[in-house]
């Protein structure tokens, strides 16, 4: 139980500086008062957070409709203040994660264990003015259930706050239900299709991974794929046969939103196999065409994830804190906060994989 009384201890300045995205390629920073947790709120001293591909889009204006966004989601941090009612095991001072995606815990779907497409995820956001998760700032304030202590002292913030990536990776792998020894392609070796191998191969798949980038391809391969395929220059379908004995794969991720590459995935899929649509894909109202036959004749399941529930959060704070994973790998930059715009303009360079902020002490 957090003690009310050692969060005294720590000293909070009366304001804290946020920043919002405002428009295509526009950044604001702004100060504003910090907030005292409610009853079962609590307060966090954000020390990283992570740009992730959503933030990246609005950034890029790709997705328009989110002005003016509190970006940040990936967030690590410590705890500062606990309300009287927040049960958990930090105490102010303690490291932390914060899941800054929302959920309400009493729609149908929260009710069923799909509280990471919570039906009332945006139910509470603003009319007016920026609304958002809001960890690219100096503070959060959180309710309880989403706050996740942090067991090991030794693992830095920078690879912390990859936890909710991870966890959204970790559902996608749970649901592709992966067996030792099955064949996997991951289409797209960006961050998500990389910590798809990751995780994959820690539960004794053979990886093959499909990316046209050769240094991302080279980078796969450097992290254990044991092939990779040239969906540019080669015949995705045949050479996922090729390369899985005949048969096809068993499980294909596709961890990039192109439609043709979801086409190619179900026409490749072995017998029994699982295509997992992982990736968003742009434009939202894109269209595939497949051969239903395919469903019937050869028992594929073509499915997918979004986000993460409380306990894909969870298992992968507890795969970074024992050190189970390795994020070292995907970091490719740290900035201060300070230049966040700068930060936005690497993280959507194809050269890196995460680009993390810090917010100093
Ligand atoms: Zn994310
Ligand atoms: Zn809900």
């Amino acid at each position: 139980m957090a003690d009310i009384n050692e969060s005294e201890a720590i000293t909070v300045p009366n304001t804290y500086t946020r920043s919002i995205l405002t428009g295509v390629k526009e950044i604001e920073f702004e100060e504003v008062p910090i907030p005292e947790p409610g009853p079962t709120q609590a307060l966090v001293k954000v020390h990283a957070c992570a740009l992730c591909t959503w933030e990246q889009r609005v950034y890029a204006g790709i997705e328009k409709g989110f002005y003016p966004l509190l970006g940040g989601h990936e967030v690590s941090g410590v705890l500062v203040k606990a309300g009287e009612q927040v049960l958990t095991t930090a105490k102010p001072g303690d490291r932390v994660v914060a899941a800054m995606l929302t959920r309400c815990g009493q729609c149908i779907s929260c009710r069923r264990g799909l509280d990471n497409i919570c039906d009332n995820a945006w139910a509470n956001r603003p009319k007016h003015g920026p609304a958002g998760p809001g960890g690219l700032s100096e503070y959060v304030l959180i309710e309880d259930y989403q706050l996740y202590p942090v067991d090991n002292g030794d693992v830095p913030f920078e690879e912390l706050c990859l936890a909710e990536p991870l966890a959204c990776v970790l559902r996608s792998v749970k649901k592709a239900r992966v067996e030792p020894a099955d064949n996997v392609i991951i289409i797209g070796a960006g961050i998500m299709g990389l910590l798809h191998l990751t995780l994959v191969q820690r539960l004794g798949a053979r990886v093959i991974v499909s990316e046209p980038n050769p240094t991302r391809a080279a980078k796969a391969r450097s992290l254990g794929a044991v092939a990779t395929i040239d969906p540019a220059s080669e015949d995705f379908v045949r050479r996922a046969k090729e390369l899985t004995g005949g048969r096809g794969p068993d499980v294909i991720f596709c961890a990039i939103g192109i439609p043709a590459a979801i086409e190619q995935a179900v026409s490749a899929v072995g017998k029994g196999g699982r295509v997992m649509v992982y990736a968003s894909v742009h434009p939202r109202d894109s269209m595939i065409t497949i051969d239903p036959n395919l469903f019937h004749g050869r028992e594929i399941t073509l499915t997918g994830t979004m986000s993460q529930d409380h306990e894909d959060f969870l298992q992968a704070v507890g795969l970074l804190s024992n050190c189970i994973v390795d994020m070292k790998p995907l970091v490719s930059a740290v900035y201060p906060f300070s230049q966040l715009k700068e930060a936005l303009e690497a993280a959507i360079s194809p050269e890196t994989y995460r680009v993390i902020v810090t917010m100093g002490e």
